[in-house]
């Protein structure tokens, strides 16, 4: 399904890559047909100059010697030959002179001709094929000067075979043509000037012919298909070696043709270029423009990569964020539910603590029952003691009156008032007992709860004869407790101790220890005993309901599990150990109270 996704994503890339690819592409038409047409210019720019100057340059080599002849046939060295043609010093004296003007001059040769075409003296006197003898009336300029025309023409010497330009005048006397002088122009020169370039130079003739080029294979080739009276005028002249000119055509896809007509001597003048010069230049451009779009293309690619990469990551990242939209909505719900039952455990829990509680308060209220139930021998002996003397003093009072002693029956008196405080205190000791207790701690001073546990425990004591060692401070050490409380849990743990050293031998001393220390903001009771003290199971089991040790009738084993309960709603520790000099240890670790707590909610006693 992804690769789907991704494939269908990169078709949609190439796509859109496609046009600017084939817009970028199109572009490279415009840019060659530019630089197409820039380069053409260019070169025809530069071309144009080239022939101007060739142009230029020809145009001066000849009008240099156009007049030359005019003006050297006036001279009286070549009449005086003309009139006397077969004197050999006139001839002589023609030649040096000729030969003179031609050095001075820079032409090609010069001679002199009777009016029958009869060359009579020419510079080229001394060469091995001068024209000294020769006739050349069949020549245009020959003709051109008898006729009084400007005589000009271009030929191929039918002597040297060199090209050159013929200028020609008539030499009169009087009106009558008497002889022609001739200047040749070697026009080789011009076309070696041109040089290796890759333009190609193509002087033509009247007739169209090439008779100077760059190009050896051009030379004397026709431009244009030539007339059957051109043919016989070629024939009749000999300008060129042939005088059947082979044809000659310039295609426009190989040059680039710039020509100037020079209209006084017929000639044209062209610059060939070759197209392909502008083709490289074109080319170079193309290329470089190609080269472009390249980078171009490249970029773009790139650049759309990094947009579909970017696009794939915010997709990715917008599903990795709905997932974990999705998972939190899960946990969310989970944990809903999670709280939902935790809500009906903790009520539930709650229900169960308020039966707890409820049942600790039964069994508390069933303990002290209990407790009181074992006490009751003791009461009943502690009420019935007083009670006895009760009696007895006021039986002897009785007797005591009858015998007038006022002052001994009021002393009786006095000491059935005190034992009747006593019970009075006894009997609200038990009332307090067995109250439900708030179990809220207030401020309880220790000392005071230890006496009267003491004291209602006094007869047991003296019964058994036992040593009682009190290490207690005078000063009242105040603690976090209830006073009923904390007395009935003294009680319980001395009543333990009584039972524990009721077991010794009658013989055996007995020894209870009532100690307190102060451990920073707690005060810690211990009370000890030299008694058998705890068996490893009963020190294990001891804080149980309902583990005794004892027989049936004395121990329900309540006591301690109360205690227990109580010390701790107080915030206080149960501790049972023994000694290690035997004998039971229990300490009773209890929170110190400020001494300016508040007294107002003190329980009713
Ligand atoms: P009861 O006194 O009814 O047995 P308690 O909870 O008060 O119940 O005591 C539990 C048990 O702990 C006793 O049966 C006894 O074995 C043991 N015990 C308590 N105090 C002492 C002590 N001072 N010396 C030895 N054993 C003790």
């Amino acid at each position: 399904m992804a690769s789907l996704k991704s494939r269908i994503h990169r078709y949609r890339y190439w796509r859109f890559l496609l046009l600017p690819a084939l817009f970028m592409l199109l572009s490279l038409w415009p840019l060659q047909r530019l630089a197409e047409r820039y380069y053409t210019n260019e070169l025809l720019e530069q071309n144009r100059q080239t022939l101007d100057l060739y142009v230029a340059n020809l145009l001066g080599t000849l009008r240099r010697y156009e007049v030359l002849p005019n003006i050297l046939g006036d001279l009286p060295v070549l009449r005086a030959l003309l009139d006397h043609p077969q004197d050999a010093s006139a001839v002589n004296q023609a030649n040096q002179l000729l030969a003179q003007l031609r050095e001075r001059s820079g032409s090609d040769v010069i001679y002199l001709m009777s009016a029958e075409g009869q060359t009579l003296a020419a510079s080229n006197w001394e060469h091995p094929d001068h024209f000294i003898g020769r006739n050349f009336s069949f020549r245009p300029y020959f003709q051109q000067a008898m006729t009084g025309q400007r005589a000009q023409f271009f030929g191929l010497g039918t002597t040297s075979s060199k090209r050159g330009y013929y200028f020609g005048a008539a030499i009169r006397d009087a009106e009558r043509v008497i002889g022609v002088l001739v200047v040749k122009i070697d026009l080789d020169h011009t076309e070696t000037l041109w040089g290796h370039t890759p333009e190609q130079l193509a002087v033509t003739d009247s007739f169209g012919v090439v008779i100077l080029t760059s190009r050896p294979d051009w030379r004397f080739s026709a431009t244009r298909p030539l007339s059957e009276t051109e043919y016989e005028q070629i024939r009749l002249h000999r300008p060129y070696p042939t005088t059947e000119p082979s044809q000659l055509t310039w295609s426009s896809d190989t040059w680039l043709i710039q020509s100037r007509e020079l209209n006084q001597i017929g000639w044209t003048v062209r610059i060939l270029a070759p197209v392909r010069q502008v083709e490289r230049s074109v080319h170079t451009v193309v290329a470089v423009g190609g080269a472009t779009v390249l980078v171009l293309l490249l970029w773009l690619s790139l650049l759309l990569q990094r947009r579909r990469h970017l696009m794939e990551r915010l997709a990715l990242d917008a599903q990795a964020r709905r997932d974990l939209e999705l998972r939190v909505q899960e946990r969310t719900c989970d944990l809903e539910a999670l709280n939902t039952r935790l809500k009906e455990e903790v009520l539930e829990r709650e229900h169960a603590q308020q039966e707890l509680v409820q049942a600790q308060d039964e069994l508390l209220q069933a303990g002290k029952l209990s407790a009181l139930g074992t006490m009751s021998a003791s009461i009943s002996h502690e009420l019935n003691q007083p009670l006895a003397a009760i009696r007895s003093y006021a039986d002897n009072a009785r007797v005591l009156l009858d015998h007038q002693r006022v002052e001994d029956a009021r002393t009786n008196l006095g000491s059935i008032s005190e034992l009747t405080a006593r019970m009075a205190s006894i009997i609200a000791h038990l009332k307090a007992f067995a109250r439900r207790d708030p179990h809220i701690p207030e401020r309880v001073a220790l000392q005071p709860a230890l006496e009267d546990s003491l004291s209602l425990l006094a007869a047991r004591c003296q019964s058994l004869n036992l040593e009682l060692i009190r290490e207690i401070p005078e000063v009242t050490l105040w603690v976090q407790a209830g006073e009923t409380r904390l007395r009935q849990v003294l009680t319980n743990v001395l009543t333990n101790a009584l039972d524990a050293l009721e077991e010794l031998p009658a013989s055996a001393p007995r020894t209870l220890w009532i100690s307190t220390e102060r451990q920073r903001n707690r005060v810690v009771v211990c009370i000890r005993d030299n008694g058998p003290g705890f068996t490893p199971q009963s020190l294990q089991r001891a804080l149980e309901p309902f583990f005794t040790t004892k027989a049936h009738a004395e121990g329900l084993g309540l006591g301690l599990a109360i205690c227990d309960s109580l010390i701790r709603s107080l915030g206080g520790i149960l501790h049972l150990a023994n000694h290690p000099e035997g004998g039971a240890c229990i300490r009773i670790s209890l929170r110190c109270a400020a001494p300016d707590t508040d007294f107002s909610d003190k329980e009713p006693s």
